[in-house]
């Protein structure tokens, strides 16, 4: 069974919200911060699918607030960095991100279906660190090579940006290597645009020889809706593993409340709550952190509303750690 599919995917891409006035519009909502565009680097985009679940005429709605532009991004914050997670020290290979035992990351493009305010990549330097993954590139010789190495993650950007012929290269690469017996794609586009979910992408994964895993990035319940649910369904029904990572974010999901209902929506969805993060601190940014006295009390309430499998571990990604790092709350 796969999804019925009114249009392309990229068509969709295409018809994103770039500017600002049309998507304040679109939702019903009078100008607020004027003049606030995003700049040329991270300009505004967002899916009119996600605009079509921002609630009418609210310019405080949670999915509204993840992605328009606002001043206050232009402040230089003290403790804020343009590296956050310290990715570019970790980096063998060009594209390639080796942080973690048995795991290496791929940035596969810069582009994104959506550009979230809170992005801890948004200064990441894409050209000239995007991987070549052409059969001798050296990315597809560092994996060949390092056999220690079991998971692949598709990150970017977004890696479902990338045409289904790109993906089934990549995965025609990574069948040649024996050890690589798990690919994880880590995807906004998975949520923000399920016309991803073809039946031409189905085949895609359906070529990977071991485990694929998906990890969705939902930060609140109203960001769930029919359309993205249907696609969660048919992909667990296709045997994937599929499991969400949110952000903790001031003003959008600080509530134990609000959270709560994320895990529920997200189980009823197929989709296992996986982690919580507290806020890279990456310039451009400050306005979204939850202190961490409020994180814990947050998480706290949370533990007291959810069965344990539905609680998502609080996390922060600490530069130079050999994993992430759990929070302590006691
Ligand atoms: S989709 Fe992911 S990589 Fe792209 S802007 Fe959002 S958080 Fe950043």
């Amino acid at each position: 069974m796969f999804l019925a599919q009114t249009r392309d995917w990229k068509v969709a891409v295409s018809e994103s919200f770039r500017d600002l006035d049309a998507l304040l519009e679109f939702c019903e909502i009078d100008a607020v911060h004027a003049g606030v565009d995003g700049g040329p680097e991270f300009a505004l985009r967002v899916t009119k699918y996600f605009a079509s679940l921002i609630e009418k005429g609210n310019a405080l709605d949670p999915l509204l607030l993840q992605v328009l532009p606002d001043a206050r991004e232009l402040q230089l914050v003290e403790g804020y960095s343009e590296d956050a997670v310290g990715d570019r020290q970790c980096m063998p290979v060009p594209g390639l991100i080796h942080k973690y035992h048995g795991r290496v990351l791929l940035t596969l493009t810069g582009a994104c279906p959506i550009h979230c305010r809170y992005c801890f990549r948004r200064h990441f330097p894409y050209s000239g660190n995007s991987a070549d993954y052409s059969v001798n590139s050296e990315v597809m010789s560092y994996l060949s090579r390092n056999t220690g190495i079991r998971e692949v993650i598709f990150s970017g950007g977004d890696p479902l940006m990338l045409t289904d012929r790109k993906l089934a290269k990549l995965i025609t690469g990574l069948n040649r290597i024996a050890h690589i017996r798990v690919l994880r794609i880590h995807s906004r586009l998975l949520s923000v645009l399920p016309e991803r979910v073809s039946g031409d992408f189905l085949k895609v994964l359906q070529q990977f020889n071991g485990q694929v895993v998906l990890v969705t990035h939902i930060n609140h319940p109203n960001e769930i809706s029919e359309s993205n649910q249907a696609a969660f369904r048919l992909l667990s029904q296709q045997g994937y593993t599929l499991f969400n990572q949110s952000v903790l974010l001031r003003q959008v999901n600080d509530s134990a409340q609000t959270l709560a209902a994320l895990s529920h929506k997200l189980f009823e969805s197929r989709v296992m709550p996986y982690y919580l993060h507290r806020l890279d601190k990456v310039q451009g940014a400050a306005h979204f952190d939850v202190s961490r006295e409020k994180s814990c009390r947050i998480y706290t309430q949370l533990r007291e509303q959810l069965p344990g499998y539905l609680l998502p571990t609080m996390v922060e990604e600490i530069s130079g750690q050999a994993s992430k790092t759990p929070v302590r709350c006691d």
